[in-house]
């Protein structure tokens, strides 16, 4: 879109933490358990119960903070975020204001063909809220809602970007490639569908080439990247159509309707909440000593942007090869096995990024061995590329080994030169016409020639020797 206006947007990024047991608590973050089984006094704030913290949720924070290039802070402290709404047992929700665990960072990846970074302000800690189910649209609407409070009082963290994404898909870019750090990082699992990966989106507009940010519209209930990306240029039009007809953009909370594909307003920036933080008296000041913080930097795995360089400069992949790998790690990680087994890298790459691709997709991976055998065979000459696909397909439907459905659906490549010569004699014979058109310079002819060996010998005949023989028989 060319208008007269900067787009402005930053995020705000809720990461449910992968912890065993929930951040205050003992009780378990099992996800799909009967509502309100996993609660105990202290999720439900219930008098007189204190919290305690989990020790694991703070490694998963500096891991994350370090992995997006954070300060870590040596001191950080618990606050309590006040409000009153059913999805919160306490009526306050322990978070950290003033002293955030990390602090600046950045993520860098690449958003059209260029790498860039997105700056981020923070990284804080808090406790998830519980889960509301209304038996209207939203609570105003309801005549009852229901409440279960397994989630409550789970681990998260919240990163904060700064406003310095320009474009509604760099910022859906972005989320994309934090996500896929933080599954290599192994500190969420990230399903936007269950809730453990959540998006508020900050957006403005301002003047071309203007210094000064404009009033920001905050967007909620982004629950997909497609959301994310949908709400955000649904509200670049709408505030640039407010501000052509000389109109003013309020500061305001709206909500994405999936189903309108519009926004909405919630609440403006008076209706905003006064939350009133406090300093949570029941929980310590972090202190976190240099040994701890290089403790945790040792079990930083490769980063995605570190493993697309290599997979570059050491396999000579190219971009788009190296990309694909990277961003489904699934199948990156079959690329490193099979290198393992000194197979060729372009060949590997070939094969992952083909049929095989939609085949895992629909049906699921198959082992690095199975796979491995296939290109084996297929480098060996014992099948040719046709061959592999249906040998692909049989190792679907069959537990055999390659070479095993080779040998049984007896698929061996034809390479032997006299049973060729023969088949080519039989069919220049039986096509003396297209024979002498071919002779006549109609050289597009040669293919159906291919073609005919190929079918006479069901797909087996060996591409390369029938070529040569066909060459040799028409007189070249
Ligand atoms: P608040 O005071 O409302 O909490 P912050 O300055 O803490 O606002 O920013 C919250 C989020 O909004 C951050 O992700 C930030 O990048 C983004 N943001 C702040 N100002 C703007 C703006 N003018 N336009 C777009 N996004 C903004
Ligand atoms: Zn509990
Ligand atoms: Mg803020």
């Amino acid at each position: 879109m060319v208008t007269k206006y900067d787009t402005v947007i930053g995020l705000e990024i809720h990461v449910a933490l992968q912890t065993e047991s929930k951040f205050i608590c003992g009780c378990s973050t099992e996800f799909g358990a009967p509502p309100n089984s996993h609660c105990c006094p202290i999720c439900l704030g219930l008098p007189g119960a204190l919290p305690v913290l989990n020790e694991k949720a703070v490694e998963y924070a500096i891991k994350t903070g370090m992995a997006l290039n954070c300060e870590i802070n040596r001191f950080s402290k618990f606050d309590r975020k006040n409000y009153f709404y059913p999805d919160m047992p306490t009526a306050y929700q322990i978070t950290q204001d003033a002293f955030p665990i990390c602090s600046k960072g950045y993520l860098e990846y690449y958003y059209e063909d260029k790498l860039i970074k997105t700056s981020l302000n923070r990284i804080h800690l808090e406790c998830e809220a519980g889960k509301l189910i209304h038996s209207g649209d939203s609570i105003i609407d309801s005549d009852f809602s229901l409440v279960d409070y397994n989630r409550a009082g789970i681990a998260l963290i919240e990163i904060v970007t700064e406003p310095d994404m320009s474009a509604p898909k760099q910022a859906r870019t972005f989320l994309e490639q934090l996500r896929l750090l933080l599954n290599y990082i192994g500190v969420s699992d990230t399903k936007m569908e269950e809730g453990s990966l959540r998006c508020d989106a900050n957006i403005s507009l301002k003047p071309r080439g203007s210094t000064v940010l404009g009033p920001k519209v905050e967007l909620k209930n982004l629950n997909s990247f497609r959301s994310l990306e949908r709400g955000l240029e649904y509200e670049e039009q709408r505030q640039t159509e407010v501000l052509e007809q000389g109109g003013e953009i309020r500061q305001e909370t709206r909500t994405w309707n999936e189903r309108t594909g519009k926004t909405a307003s919630m609440r403006s920036k008076g209706d905003a909440p006064d939350y009133r933080f406090f300093p949570e008296p029941d929980l310590p000041p972090l202190n976190i000593d240099e040994s701890r913080v290089e403790a945790i930097s040792l079990s930083i795995p490769e980063l995605p942007l570190e493993r697309l360089h290599r997979l570059e400069s050491e396999y000579g992949l190219s971009r788009y090869e190296s990309t694909f790998l990277t961003n489904y790690p699934e199948f990156g990680g079959l690329f490193f096995e099979l290198i393992g087994k000194k197979l060729q890298s372009g060949a590997v790459v070939n094969f992952l990024m083909g049929d095989y691709a939609r085949l895992a997709r629909e049906k699921g991976h198959l082992t690095a061995s199975r796979i491995g055998e296939l290109l084996e065979i297929l480098k060996e000459g014992l099948i040719n590329n046709n061959q592999g696909k249906d040998v692909l397909e049989e190792l679907y439907k069959s537990e055999q080994s390659p070479r095993e459905i080779v040998k049984e659906k007896g698929w061996e490549m034809v390479s032997d030169a006299s049973e060729l010569e023969g088949v080519i004699a039989r069919i220049l014979s039986e096509n003396p016409e297209l024979v002498s058109r071919y002779e006549n310079g109609e050289d597009k002819l040669f293919g159906f020639f291919v073609g005919q060996v190929m079918r006479a010998t069901r797909g087996k005949g060996d591409p390369e020797v029938v070529n040569s023989l066909l060459r040799k028989e028409l007189g070249q």
